[in-house]
């Protein structure tokens, strides 16, 4: 049993609080490997934010669950180390879909972790988030559960239609599991395929597909069901034209990539909305700048040649998201 407290990290209660009271929103991006993981880090202690750093299912089946706890671990040193005295850094596990997983998360030094028991029926979903948060509250390990069901595919997790939360239940799901905070669906999807183009209308100008707006009504009725419980937005990749068109250019196949357009992710960040969940577009941002430098440099065959302008891309993205969409910059000084 290892206690997150002794790797230097945090749970997310006190920085969600402040986000809610703020008007902000916590990063929360997904790593399995050190460059996603170095940029991650520079992009928080640059612009000081807090920040979670994501785990999936499966990125531990990708990267192996032992390594990433310690790359989390070491994550804490190398904040310290770019001058950030105080890191406010929440290793966390995204979408946890059997108790077993999550207690051996908890017992191996995350410090919060996701019960994704939506696609159960309400009661088994209640059932289960319940025995997790139980088992978790005892190490102080906060848990997000979730109510209501995202469209799209992301790593194990994917369901063909979504479903948005329902705010009469929203009360009695928090209630009786304890959960800290509540992931809701309300026209986020995982993915960099969102919507399909037939969902989308078309801007007349720019001929870009404009994508159906998230579901603001079912957001704010939950938050008065709720005054100031911290609510998760999952699937908010804004899927960057720039870095799909770079994809696209140097080789790739992309087509009718769509995401979360960012003045909608900043009007949710304002809310109760206190975590927005970010996989897709670092991915994007990785792949386009590989496949742009392979194609400009056909004799690179050094990994860091072609790594190391991939992770300048991820960082500036991500300072972009803490900056101009999120607004957690500044707030873990
Ligand atoms: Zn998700």
């Amino acid at each position: 049993m290892v206690s997150y407290k002794e790797l230097g990290l945090v749970n997310t209660r006190e920085m969600f609080a402040k986000a809610v009271a703020g008007g902000y929103a916590i990063p929360a991006f997904n790593f399995n490997n050190m460059e996603q993981l170095q940029a991650i880090i520079q992009a928080a202690a640059e612009t000081k934010s807090p920040v979670i750093l994501q785990v999936s299912k499966g990125a531990r089946n990708y990267a192996n669950s032992t390594l990433l706890r310690y790359m989390a671990e070491g994550a804490v040193a190398y904040a310290k180390e770019l001058g950030w005295e105080n890191p406010q850094i929440c290793l966390h596990l995204d979408h946890g879909d059997s108790f077993e997983l999550c207690k051996d998360c908890v017992d191996m030094g995350f410090s919060s972790v996701m019960i994704d028991a939506s696609s159960l029926p309400y009661e088994e979903n209640i059932a289960l988030s319940k025995k997790v948060a139980d088992y978790a509250h005892q190490y102080d390990v906060t848990v997000e559960a979730e109510l209501g069901v995202l469209a799209g595919v992301e790593d194990e997790v994917s369901a063909e239609e979504s479903h948005y939360t329902r705010p009469e239940e929203v009360i009695d799901f928090a209630t009786r599991t304890g959960c800290d905070s509540l992931a809701i669906s309300v026209g986020t999807s995982h993915g960099a395929y969102k919507f399909k183009p037939e969902q989308c209308t078309r801007d007349p100008k720019t001929g870009k597909l404009v994508p159906p707006p998230l579901a603001f009504d079912v957001l704010h009725e939950i938050e008065k069901k709720l005054p100031g419980f911290p609510i998760v937005l999952h699937g908010s990749s804004s899927v960057p034209q720039e870095y799909v068109d770079m994809c696209n250019q140097y080789g790739g196949n992309l087509p009718n990539a769509i995401g979360i357009p960012e003045e909608q992710l900043r009007e949710a960040a304002k809310s109760a909305v206190c975590k927005i969940n970010i996989d897709s577009d670092s991915r994007l941002a990785m792949t386009g700048a590989i496949r742009k430098h392979l194609a400009e440099n056909p004799g690179h065959f050094d990994p860091r040649q072609y790594l190391k302008p991939a992770r300048e891309e991820m960082k500036k993205m991500y300072m972009h998201k803490i900056i101009n969409v999120l607004g957690s910059d500044g707030k873990a000084e």
